[in-house]
């Protein structure tokens, strides 16, 4: 197992950068969020993001990947 250096970012254990943590499919993109539950960053998909978003934070000290949206 690998885990970043700071406490704060580490990423989950079953997170792999490749693949969705929640739906475990291949994404072309992947965003870097908070795992509310565990406080663990993984990567997930844009459609679980949306689906799931109660479960998850967009950490925004890290940057969002995904298209910007204009207030
Ligand atoms: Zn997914």
């Amino acid at each position: 197992m690998k885990y970043y250096d700071e406490d704060s970012y580490r990423f989950h254990e079953k997170d792999m950068p490749d693949k969705c943590f929640c739906c475990s499919h291949n994404a072309e993109r992947l965003l870097i969020v908070r795992h509310i539950e565990s406080q663990m960053m993984v990567h997930l998909c844009l459609e679980c993001m949306v689906e799931c978003s109660d479960d998850y934070l967009l950490d925004n000290t890290r940057p969002w990947l995904g298209p910007q949206k204009k207030p």
